[in-house]
């Protein structure tokens, strides 16, 4: 997992994964716990927006960018076991997700 924190602007009302819009649909919220010896983005005390570089296909060295939020340590999220946060557009883009990320997150599921 390839991961760059970010630091000014983020997606806001954009899906994480593939950038429509959301500001007029409710969203779909997924999380997932990074399984263990996967190299993550570290632990902090607040939440933080990083964006993570995926391989939509694991026979292909290509890598996409996109969104993602490392739940704080404190937070609601990661006492649920979430490490990490993705505000989607649909649960087709959450499938999609599962999909690309099943290497590296487990307990990946809907969380709103
Ligand atoms: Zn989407």
């Amino acid at each position: 997992m390839k991961w760059s924190e970010v630091v000014d602007s983020g997606p806001m009302g954009g899906c994480f994964w593939c950038g429509t819009s959301v500001s007029q649909k409710p969203v779909y919220a997924l999380g997932g716990r990074f399984r263990q010896g996967v190299e993550h983005p570290p632990d902090q005390d607040e939440g933080y927006l990083v964006q993570l570089a995926v391989s939509e296909n694991t026979d292909s060295a290509e890598f996409r960018w996109m969104w993602a939020i490392v739940a704080g340590s404190q937070s609601e999220a990661k006492k649920h076991g979430k490490d990490l946060l993705f505000m989607l557009c649909s649960e087709e883009c959450g499938e999609e997700l599962r999909e690309v990320l099943r290497a590296e997150l487990e307990s990946f599921d809907a969380i709103m």
